[in-house]
């Protein structure tokens, strides 16, 4: 039978992508609610879902951040049922903490963090009663690990990781599956967003030091990062369904093989050295290492083609 699948923030990047996967899936195995703050920015999704819309998708308006528009959205499903969760909307934020204000910082986590919270409240119950769940989130290999003049974005998704692993085993008590979904880089609108208004922090709040810090060492490579290990909303689409179509999905499940030796080093060292020495080496000290690495990682991307192209294979 149809599951019902509810995701947040469709109106552009990952969540629009996830969205039009499932509704286009040739066994219309997926009833998909896409749902987005803001209708108005529905026109990229109307356009991506083709003919699916209003027969394998719905829009929906959600904010993640309002409790009532979360409420009348799952009122407005038949049954309120919802079978699969995709917690998908999410804020970044990148420099350096004196730039940014306590009320910036407090909206990232309200949306990253709360904006999941208030989600899971208003459909556990019926998960509960049910029986049957999947819960979903979009997290990020930030979620594990901690990236320069990331604190607080970092922080967002660590409460969620933090969150997820204290509700898992409740939530096998009742059957219900959580998984989280960890991409490393993705090319989206978010990466621009983020890499502009970093760009447009007021660096005179801050010391020299870290200005440069900020300004020429971590944007300059910002998008050098992005290219080399960047991937598409479409390939982390892919990894969503291959993960809600498992009978045992994982707990946690990262998109980027290039990127697991990396989130590796902190499960290498209990005292927890070990990934900021590394961090702080491959940055700093060697920056002619990490433009090589770079490069060498640009000739690896071969490899999580295949890789992937090894997870179409057990699909099928
Ligand atoms: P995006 O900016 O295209 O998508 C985020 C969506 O969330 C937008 O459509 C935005 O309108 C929506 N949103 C923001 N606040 C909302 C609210 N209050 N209510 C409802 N929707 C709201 O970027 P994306 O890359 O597709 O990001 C999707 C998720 O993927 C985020 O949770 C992000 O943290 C995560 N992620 C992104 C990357 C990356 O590099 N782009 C990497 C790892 C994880």
């Amino acid at each position: 039978s149809q599951k019902a699948v509810l995701i947040s923030g469709c109106s552009s990047g990952i969540g629009l992508a996830i969205a039009v996967l499932l509704a286009k899936d040739e066994k219309k195995r997926f009833m998909v609610y896409a749902t987005m703050r803001n209708l108005a920015k529905q026109e990229a999704l109307v356009e991506a879902a083709g003919r699916t819309l209003g027969q394998t998708l719905e829009i929906r308006q959600m904010d993640v951040c309002d409790e009532k528009s979360i409420k009348e959205c799952v009122d407005s499903l038949p049954d309120r049922r919802v079978d699969i969760l995709i917690s998908n909307a999410g804020l970044g934020l990148v420099g350096p903490i004196e730039c940014q204000s306590i009320e910036e910082m407090q909206s990232v986590m309200n949306t990253n963090f709360f904006g999941f919270v208030r989600l899971l409240k208003e459909v556990l119950p019926d998960m509960k009663m049910r029986k049957s769940g999947h819960i979903v989130v979009i997290s990020s290999v930030m979620g594990i690990q901690g990236i320069l003049f990331n604190d607080i974005y970092a922080a967002s998704k660590f409460a969620v990781e933090g969150f997820c692993e204290s509700m898992a085993v409740q939530a096998m008590r009742f059957k219900l599956h959580i998984s989280l979904i960890e991409p490393g880089p993705v090319i989206t609108d978010f990466e621009h967003k983020v890499y502009e208004e970093g760009m447009k922090s007021d660096m005179s709040k801050v010391d020299s030091v870290t200005a440069d810090m900020f300004l020429n060492i971590y944007m300059r490579h910002w998008t050098q990062i992005f290219e080399s290990l960047g991937q598409t909303p479409e390939v982390i689409a892919e990894h969503t369904l291959k993960i809600i179509t498992m009978d045992n999905p994982p707990f946690r499940h990262q998109t980027n093989t290039l990127y697991t030796p990396v989130t590796t080093l902190k499960y290498a060292d209990p005292n927890g050295d070990l990934p900021i020495d590394t961090f702080y080496k491959v940055v700093f000290e060697h920056d002619k290492v990490f433009s090589a690495s770079l490069n060498f990682l640009k000739l690896l991307r071969w490899r999580s083609r295949k890789s992937f192209s090894s997870l179409e294979k057990d699909k099928s």
